[in-house]
């Protein structure tokens, strides 16, 4: 039997005392516990996503050994999200701190949402206030406490609302930040990144802050460059994150989207999505440079562009696959983008590089064909990798994003 188990902040005694022992036995961050309304969110976000996985019965390509996947939230700091194995027990960790400065950064945008275009004919950007809050947010200057998160939190509908009558807001920007989150790291284990990383590189977690990213791409391993092979493995976890995310919200299975029966519109719902994949951008590329990552990268593309243009373009794709009305929902979807991540350039200039890689209806910038070149030699790493992945990913009984064409492509 297969397990794909989320200890929830809010678990019963037993639970607890479970992945208590697992916490003592190999060492791992303290969990986070708790009752309150802001964990219920913390859940809410991603519960039903995990209920779904979990019965999809993942097992060992290699072997047919079922998973046994564990994920919590940690009260620990420097943690945004993690994998490791431990034995045959494989371990994803996510930050309370992490998770507290997405909530901030959410509601500092929300002024920026609530104005964002809604006209399709004739979608304009407005003028925002330039806020030097949120700038120190995303550079991790200022450090969020419960108590604030808390706070805004509480300001949101409950965790779990279903069809109040209400609109999207920053509650439905910080759950597509989470999904994606969440997505990406069960991606790194289910895909066979963990184990290969832990069981052929010779690291001993896959975790996504710089620093650890930065000490796992130092020289050669089998024959391929280091930086590219953990380039390739992130882009991989990527477009596993956002073909999920966008599944769900196309198919009505959308935590955020059901809480608001005002949310009958699907571009604008994916525009919500969209200003998810910039704060990551950003956050990404600020990051790159503050720990200087950028030697590891060659022609001076910082990675975080890249890996938000191919969010955008497997959106697109997406919507293509199942929607009748694509080229109306990404026609007005690239315009009204646009123009809300003009202002969101004005609320913080970090924004402002994404305008170049942002896609509209004139087609391709020289900075995405710059990108597109650079991807495809990560491209071809990733398919030299194939062989060692099929060697530790998981199969599930089907795929529950039914998407035929893997990234990257086998032939
Ligand atoms: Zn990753």
């Amino acid at each position: 039997m297969s397990s794909f188990h989320v200890y929830w902040p809010d678990a019963h005694e037993v639970e607890r005392a479970e992945l208590n022992a697992l916490v003592q036995q190999y060492r791992l961050p303290v969990p986070y516990w708790s009752q309150s309304a802001t964990a219920q969110h913390f859940k809410s976000a991603i519960f039903w996503t995990a209920i779904e996985l979990d019965a999809t019965h993942f097992v060992r390509a290699n072997g047919g050994v079922p998973i046994d996947l564990r994920a919590y939230y940690s009260s620990a700091s420097g943690i945004d999200a993690r994998c490791s194995k431990h034995d045959d027990i494989y371990v994803v960790v996510f930050g309370l701190p992490f998770l507290r400065r997405l909530v901030k950064i959410c509601h500092r945008l929300g002024p920026v949402l609530n104005r964002r275009p809604r006209d399709y004919t004739s979608a304009v950007h407005l003028e925002t206030r330039r806020d030097p809050v949120l700038r120190r947010i995303l550079f991790d200057e200022l450090a969020v406490s419960n108590a604030e998160a808390d706070k805004i939190m509480n300001a949101w509908p409950p965790a779990f609302t279903e069809f109040a009558d209400i609109g999207l807001g920053e509650f439905t920007l910080f759950y597509d930040l989470v999904r994606l989150v969440w997505l990406h790291e069960w991606a790194h284990v289910i895909c066979g990144h963990t184990g290969v990383a832990l069981g052929d590189l010779g690291l001993t977690e896959l975790g996504e802050a710089p620093k650890m990213r930065s000490a796992a791409v130092q020289g050669d391993v089998l024959g391929l460059p280091h930086n590219l092979v953990m380039q390739s493995l992130e882009l991989h976890a990527d477009w596993y994150a956002i073909r999920g995310c966008v599944h769900d919200i196309l198919l009505g299975r959308d935590p955020a989207g059901t809480m608001a029966a005002q949310a009958n519109d699907i571009v604008d719902r994916l525009l919500f999505l969209n200003v998810a994949c910039t704060i990551f951008a950003v956050l990404w590329s600020m990051s790159d440079e503050r720990f200087d990552l950028r030697p590891f990268l060659e022609y001076g593309h910082p990675p975080a562009s890249l890996r938000y243009l191919r969010f955008r373009t497997f959106q697109r794709q997406k919507v293509a696959e199942k929607l009748r009305n694509a080229a109306f929902v990404n026609k007005h979807l690239d315009d009204l983008s646009m123009c809300l991540v003009q202002m969101l350039a004005y609320a913080c200039d970090e924004f402002e590089c994404l305008l170049g890689i942002t896609p509209t209806r004139m087609g391709d910038t020289p900075a995405m064909l710059r990108l597109d070149a650079y991807e495809n030699r990560v491209t071809v790493i990733g398919k030299a990798m194939w062989h060692l992945l099929d060697k530790w990913k998981f199969e599930p009984s089907r795929d529950p994003y039914l998407d035929p064409i893997p990234w990257p492509p086998k032939n």
